[in-house]
């Protein structure tokens, strides 16, 4: 499919840009979040959810939102595939799911939206691609 790119100059920014892919999210979304420790992806989705936390140590973390409900995964900590997790994960249904380190192949991951963050010496870059990845790049390109 088509990939896309977008430029992060700061943590603004990034903030910025997690809250426009807010604004374009619907029950059934799954976007997961790819890239090393201290790329943005928890910054990116306290763009969606103002308060979010990191859910590294939680695993994961719930939080309302507009009509329905964000599952915020970190994966990082899971060192071998938790299937009574994963089966839960299957039956979320009417929610938008958020993955950091999806580094586990599960079914729903098949109709997702990937972010790739990307560090580099004064800027981010983060690589989208997949189901909704125009939608998330126009949102962000029209300012
Ligand atoms: P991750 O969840 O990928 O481990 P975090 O979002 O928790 O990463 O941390 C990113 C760190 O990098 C934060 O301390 C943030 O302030 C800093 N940072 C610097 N520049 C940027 C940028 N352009 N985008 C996002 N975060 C940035
Ligand atoms: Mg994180």
């Amino acid at each position: 499919g088509e990939t896309f790119k977008v430029l992060i100059k700061d943590e603004k920014e990034m903030i910025k840009f997690g809250s426009k892919v807010g604004s374009c999210l619907e029950k059934g979304d799954v976007l997961l979040l790819e890239g090393k420790l201290g790329s943005g992806k928890t910054t990116f989705v306290r763009g969606i959810i103002k308060d979010a936390f990191s859910p590294s140590f939680t695993l994961l973390n719930k939080y309302n939102f507009k009509d329905t409900q964000i599952y915020h995964f970190d994966f990082y900590r899971l060192e071998k595939p938790d299937y009574d997790l994963f089966i839960e994960l299957e039956e979320v249904e009417d929610a938008v799911v958020i993955v950091e380190w999806p580094k586990f192949d599960i079914p729903i991951f098949e109709k997702s939206t990937i972010l790739k963050f990307i560090i580099f010496e004064d800027h981010r870059e983060v690589i989208i691609c997949g189901e909704k990845a125009r939608e998330f790049y126009q949102s962000y390109s029209k300012k």
